[in-house]
């Protein structure tokens, strides 16, 4: 077995990144600087969308997407509940309900077919989730979300690189969120994004970043204002220079980061798929998956323990197999809210069988290996 424990994902900082950083530091502004813009207009571009705008963190950046959105007290926005809770969080921040639509079993993204059975007259949005960097099927959201003039605010923190027929996740919806967390694709060590072709969406999200200020320092000084007017409750949600600079490093490296991403993706795929005890979720096609995550469901009916036997079994193989996730509603906080389990039984039943395995792009086909090895093992030794 493996001598120290595998994470499921981490960074990778090269010399090029630490540089980058070092020389913005040097420069005269350590927070809103050139290197902000700079990287907005890079990070654009990279998802064909005309803007991006940048912030401190994924969970900022759906709270920013939702603001611009108009959710508000008593609003309704439909979304997954296979989610990290920083997705359902961000309508409740602003005084909204998160009502959670079921998922398809073979792909785990949100079933469209279910949507329309989800709207009621408060609803203002649609939240769709690429689960694991897998794109939703968004052609079924946009038809349910068009008739009924919902907004579409698509969580792509699993999904930077991803592709739906042909076209880069980022450019398709009215908003659609990256994180920058150190477990994504790329990082700023914390930050978000949020990516839209708006031009009136993209000035209420840097207002609602700014304290909801009309104006930015920087333009406050160029125009010689006394002060800028505040027009919107918003928050300090920047992101800073140097971060930037780390991002703009790390951008440069994402076709890299995807490409390893994939092969992992693919030896697993190959390797795992005839394996007694385990299923993989389906990829459809017209689509490039993005492979945030390496997600596998246990087969209960096959083996004689649960699913929690065999995450405890893999973690004394020192295989950091993670759990993402369960059910959002399932949390403390949102039972007392009223949410009850048994709202989504597809989600549900997914939870109690899913395992993430590690994937990134430092690891070595030595890794590769002893993942697929501790999992023969386990499986074969737990198998009716
Ligand atoms: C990581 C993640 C977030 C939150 O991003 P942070 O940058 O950690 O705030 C939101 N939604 C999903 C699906 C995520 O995986």
């Amino acid at each position: 077995m493996r001598a120290c424990l595998l994470p499921y994902g981490r960074q990778r900082i090269e010399e090029d990144d630490i540089r980058a950083v070092v020389e913005a530091l040097r420069g005269d502004f350590i927070t809103t600087g050139p290197v902000v813009a700079e990287f907005e207009r890079c990070f654009a571009e990279r998802v064909a969308a005309r803007y991006a705008v940048a912030v401190s963190s994924g969970t900022a950046a759906l709270h920013a997407a939702c603001f611009a959105a108009g959710i508000g007290p008593g609003d309704e926005a439909i979304t997954t509940p296979l989610t990290f809770v920083a997705t359902s969080n961000a309508v409740l921040y602003l005084g909204g309900r998160p009502v959670f639509g079921d998922i398809r079993s073979d792909t785990l993204n949100l079933d469209p077919a279910l949507l329309a059975s989800r709207v009621t007259p408060r609803t203002k949005a649609i939240i769709p989730v690429h689960f694991a960097g897998q794109p939703c099927d968004l052609a079924a959201i946009q038809a349910q979300a068009r008739d009924r003039g919902l907004t579409i605010i698509e969580d792509a923190a699993h999904a930077l690189g991803a592709e739906y027929q042909d076209r880069p996740i980022g450019s398709l919806s009215d908003l659609t969120v990256f994180s920058l967390h150190p477990v994504k694709h790329m990082t700023t060590g914390e930050g978000g994004v949020v990516t839209t072709n708006d031009e009136a969406l993209a000035e209420r999200l840097r207002r609602f970043r700014n304290h909801g200020l009309s104006v930015g320092s920087a333009e406050r000084q160029a125009r010689g204002l006394l002060y800028a007017d505040m027009v919107d409750l918003g928050f300090n949600y920047r992101l800073t220079d140097f971060q930037c600079a780390l991002g703009l490093s790390q951008l440069g490296r994402l076709d890299a980061i995807l490409a390893r991403r994939t092969a992992i993706a693919e030896r697993y795929r190959s390797d795992l798929k005839d394996l007694p005890g385990l299923a993989l979720p389906a990829t459809g096609e017209g689509m490039r998956h993005a492979w945030h995550i390496f997600p596998v469901l246990i087969d209960l009916e096959r083996l004689s323990v649960d699913r929690e036997t065999v995450f405890a079994a893999l973690r004394a193989e020192n295989i950091g197999v993670v759990l993402h996730y369960v059910p959002a509603y399932w949390h403390s906080y949102y039972a007392r809210l009223g949410f009850r389990r048994g709202l989504c039984p597809r989600a549900e039943a997914i939870a109690e069988r899913i395992l993430t395995l590690p994937i990134f792009p430092a690891m070595t086909d030595g890794d590769i290996d002893d993942v697929i090895v501790a999992l023969r093992k386990v499986l074969a030794y737990y198998l009716r």
